[in-house]
């Protein structure tokens, strides 16, 4: 029987190389993706690294509706970060990609390799910004008021 079709938000970030367009590519190989149908991505917005090192990174929130089961969209992920040579020399090192999966419908997912909501979203403005561009009712001006001490650039559009 076929999955019911889910909509997942998914963070992009990077901070090596030229991040704006490995975010670009990132997006097009969601499109590309078997069991990903339609693709939605917000504004590419600067930020400061936050927990982490090196130059700003460009952020974006993307929404996908999927097939895939939660575990099967982690591995798209995970398969388009390792592309984009994703390496992890240490804990929060620069990288030229970091996708992580924030919401997966109205799921709630603990399991060794998934947390769902993603743990730390509520905490970083370089998510919720672009979480609120798409899809402003899921985060209340309370949540952005919360973080907006953090220094965010609105950026260029994807594409
Ligand atoms: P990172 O180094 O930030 O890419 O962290 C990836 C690790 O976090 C992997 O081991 C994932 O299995 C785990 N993880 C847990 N929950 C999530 C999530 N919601 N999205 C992405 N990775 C997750």
């Amino acid at each position: 029987m076929a999955r019911p079709e889910v909509t997942a938000f998914i963070a992009l970030g990077g901070n090596l190389g030229d991040a704006a367009q490995t975010l670009r590519d990132a997006v097009a190989a969601l499109t590309t993706t078997p069991g990903i149908g339609r693709v939605r991505c917000s504004s590419l917005y600067r930020t400061a690294p936050v927990q982490s090192s090196g130059p700003d990174y460009v952020n974006a929130v993307a929404e996908v509706s999927t097939t895939l089961s939660a575990p099967a969209l982690l591995d798209v992920l995970q398969a388009i970060e390792n592309r984009a040579g994703r390496q992890r020399p240490y804990l929060n090192a620069p990288r030229t990609l970091d996708l992580d999966l924030l919401l997966y419908g109205s799921a709630r997912i603990e399991s060794p390799r998934l947390t769902v909501p993603h743990p730390r979203m509520r905490e970083r403005a370089f998510v919720l910004v672009p979480l609120h561009e798409m899809a402003p009712g899921l985060v209340s001006q309370e949540a952005l008021a919360a973080v907006q001490g953090q220094h965010i650039a609105p950026g260029q559009t994807p594409r």
